[in-house]
């Protein structure tokens, strides 16, 4: 397999390069805070491939110029990373199916974002939540189990 021990900012830094011309583009702000840095034991193109599917979500969320931000940290002997947007929110009714394989509200989408993404992470042992208000805002959480 491809896991290996790296540092998380890293991998995020390496994320932000690959989104920061697509933010800009839609008029986004893109930020990122690392308040802790982790080591953690990953397959850095597939956490790569989750955070990215996360943030051209975020992107996809916002109708009008908003900010994404990317917040990384620990908690316990877990890294966490925040993605939080200022889009459209995800009602209520919905927030139970979005991790279901198919499940899209997009006109050319395919559902299937999400359902890797969380795939992606229980293999690595992990877990991915959701918070969201409609009408303000949406902060995904993915926790990954770090080694110092
Ligand atoms: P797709 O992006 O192809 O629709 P995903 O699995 O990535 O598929 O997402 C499924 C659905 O979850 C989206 O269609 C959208 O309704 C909702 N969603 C995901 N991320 C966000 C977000 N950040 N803000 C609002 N809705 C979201
Ligand atoms: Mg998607």
């Amino acid at each position: 397999s491809n896991m290996r021990v790296g540092s998380l900012a890293k991998c995020i830094e390496r994320v932000i390069s690959l989104t920061e011309s697509e933010a800009s583009s839609r008029g986004h702000k893109l930020t990122l805070d690392i308040e802790r840095d982790s080591v953690i034991y990953m397959d850095r193109d597939k956490i790569v491939q989750v955070l990215i599917n996360l943030i051209r979500n975020a992107f996809e969320a916002m109708e009008t110029p908003g900010n994404v931000h990317v917040r990384v940290g620990q908690e316990e002997n877990m890294a966490v990373i925040k993605i939080i947007d200022t889009g459209r929110g995800i009602p209520s009714s919905a927030i139970s199916r979005i991790f279901n394989p198919f499940f899209t509200t997009k006109d050319e989408g395919t559902g299937l974002g999400l359902s890797l993404c969380q795939k992606i992470v229980q293999d690595h042992c992990g877990t991915i939540s959701v918070n969201s208000k409609v009408g303000y805002g949406s902060t995904f959480v993915v926790r990954l189990p770090g080694m110092g």
